[in-house]
């Protein structure tokens, strides 16, 4: 009899066994597999959608634009969109940390308000306490000897000024021009309808008054940024500023006939060249009544950003300033400038917030750092 036999206990142990064992095993095995091929699954998903990216104009598609318009060479459409939104959602994020080193500007003032404007007159300061003077410096009752430099250099503003109210707006600027894409970014605005604002860099030359010209006449706001740029040589002293700026100034007035009111410096008003003038060089630039506008979105052209990096970084700091002011650059490294510049455009313009874009002038609240 083999039921109940020792035998048959025997087996039955044996069949136990090798079921307890090999099954686990088995199963074990073909999950491990399983994951392996789906790592590498994922890895290819990946390299794709990176490459795709980087042809498909990138984040102007959303994750299902950029599956319809890749979807013959690609069959797991689940796997490619939720890596195409991670993909996003790390760009993001990347903007959102160069974003830390632009301080926001938190736009609290009410929608207008008036503001007393800078008295103008040289004269005016001779027996005046001036309001912008540093309160830390030695009282010697002298006026320092800068402020007597270039008695026309003076910026002709308004008695009393009402900024306006631009909750939204939208400030395209270009520094360093004017350059061979001058051409190309007068254009795009012409196209679409905008003032912008260039802050120049004229060499005296034909060329470039002629650019200037262009650019005045075709409605922009110009200011001054520079003759040289070479920031250890203006921010030696208050004096070598004066003396560049002077020469900018003049540059620009002689190609235009404008005399600028707004200048932006090279490097923002904060920078680690300017340490040791900065406060009395904010003062004496605000005495003679001149007005600089630092940035609160920056395209991060001039740091080599690429076409997506440019395009995503500018898109959310501007969603997340209540206006903004974008620091972008017309010099002639500046191609991707350029590239994007059309589409960075379309979408503020097509934004559902209603964006407005226009040039800056004495009448917008400055953004300063
Ligand atoms: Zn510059």
């Amino acid at each position: 009899m083999y039921f109940g036999s020792v035998r048959f206990f025997k087996h039955v142990i044996v069949c136990v066994t090798i079921l307890l064992i090999v099954i686990p095993c088995v199963v074990c095995v073909t999950l491990a597999v399983r994951l392996g091929e789906t790592e590498d699954e994922n890895r290819e998903l990946k390299t794709e959608v990176s490459e795709y990216r980087q042809q498909g104009y990138r984040s102007e598609y959303s994750a299902e634009e950029l599956f319809t318009l890749y979807k013959d060479s690609l069959q797991d459409k689940d796997g490619f969109l939720k890596l195409a939104r991670e993909y996003d959602e790390e760009a993001f994020r990347d903007a959102a940390g160069t974003e830390a080193a632009v301080p926001a500007v938190k736009n609290t003032e009410p929608a207008s308000e008036t503001l007393t404007a800078i008295a103008l007159d040289p004269a005016d300061f001779e027996d005046e306490d001036d309001d912008t003077a540093e309160d830390d410096k030695p009282v010697t009752g002298a006026r320092p000897a800068y402020e007597a430099l270039y008695p026309e250099l003076y910026a002709n503003m308004p008695e009393e000024l009402v900024y306006n109210a631009d909750m939204d707006y939208v400030y395209l600027t270009f520094d360093d021009g004017p350059s061979k894409y001058t051409d190309s970014i007068l254009e795009y605005l012409r196209v679409y309808g905008l003032k912008a604002t260039f802050f120049v860099i004229p060499d005296g030359s034909e060329e470039c008054a002629a650019k200037l010209r262009k650019i005045a006449d075709e409605g922009h706001t110009i200011g001054i940024h520079t003759a040289t740029h070479d920031y250890t040589k203006i921010y030696a002293s208050v004096e070598a500023y004066l003396e560049d700026f002077k020469i900018a100034y003049d540059r620009v007035f002689d190609a235009t006939g404008i005399r600028c009111k707004l200048f932006r410096f090279p490097g923002g008003s904060i920078n680690d060249f300017n340490t040791e003038i900065r406060d009395d060089l904010i003062a004496e630039m605000n005495r003679r009544g001149f007005v600089y506008f630092d940035w609160n979105v920056d395209s991060g052209d001039a740091l080599g950003a690429t076409w997506t990096e440019m395009y995503n970084t500018v898109l959310k700091q501007t969603a997340a300033a209540n206006r903004a002011v974008i620091l972008m650059h017309d010099y002639n490294g500046g191609w991707n400038t350029v590239l994007v510049l059309e589409d960075i455009i379309k979408a503020l313009i097509s934004d559902k917030r209603g964006y407005k874009l226009d040039k800056l002038t004495e009448y917008v609240k400055p953004v300063q750092f």
